[in-house]
């Protein structure tokens, strides 16, 4: 997978991608993320990627032309199955939607700042916009950055075991059980019975008990169950 991410801040990206498994994945030549600085490519000559809005009003919108010619100059390289805008209101972002669009070759991510892009961008460059709460950040980077972690610690080889995501939350519909290592017993407080019993069905059945309980108190919607009030 390869993700090139277009933002008026590159800085703020650099140290997540050069840490942890991002930074793994990478070296493994699994995914490669390449972030570039939007006023590159801006005409203006004090690099600005931003304007007044039209019919007045408070904040700055991003322009077009930096964002056009930027996506344009990534697709004469090579071919990109999706843009994706950052944006409070897209598609929310949920384990579903990681898992659907992991399968993704090239992609290109789009960090809004200030008011957001110009309208026309959303209408006309982009194919995709997906959101990852309710909630309004400052900017699009960390956004970028929650899709990216979230779409490359799924492709083969990034994480050191190879079942480890397919037993995190959300992938069989449920949360994940309690986790419990070294000691065995710290102060008063002691690891489940079951866990030390080297009972492996035993171990399964009890973890699959504990998600499903879990499920059922913190998402029940998960379920088909209706959230409680
Ligand atoms: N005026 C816009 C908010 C702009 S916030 C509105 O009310 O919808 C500035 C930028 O931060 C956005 O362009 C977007 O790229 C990013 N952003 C903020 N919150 C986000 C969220 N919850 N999910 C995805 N991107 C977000």
């Amino acid at each position: 997978m390869r993700i090139d991410i277009l933002t008026a801040l590159p800085r703020l990206l650099d140290s997540y991608f050069n840490e942890s498994i991002l930074q793994r994945a990478r070296q493994k030549g699994l995914a490669e993320v390449h972030v570039h600085d939007l006023r590159e490519f801006s005409a203006d000559k004090h690099k600005r990627v931003d304007d007044y809005p039209f019919g007045g009003g408070a904040g700055m919108v991003m322009t077009i032309a930096p964002i056009h010619k930027a996506i344009t100059w990534l697709k004469e390289q090579r071919h990109y199955d999706e843009v994706i805008y950052m944006s409070p209101d897209g598609e929310l972002l949920d384990q579903p939607l990681v898992n659907r669009m992991s399968s993704l070759g090239n992609i290109i991510i789009l960090c809004g700042h200030y008011k957001g892009v110009d309208e026309r961008v959303r209408r006309h460059l982009v194919d995709r916009e997906v959101s990852i709460g309710n909630y309004v950040l400052s900017g699009g980077e960390l956004p970028a950055a929650v899709l990216s972690d979230a779409l490359i610690r799924l492709l083969p080889g990034v994480l050191g075991d190879e079942t480890s995501a397919l037993s995190d939350s959300f992938q069989d519909g449920l949360v994940a059980p309690p986790a419990y290592t070294r000691p065995e017993v710290y102060g008063e407080w002691k690891v489940p019975e079951v866990l030390l019993s080297g009972h492996a069905a035993r171990i399964h059945d009890w973890r699959h008990q504990q998600s499903l309980e879990r499920t059922r108190e913190r998402r029940p919607g998960l379920l088909g169950e209706n959230d409680p009030a």
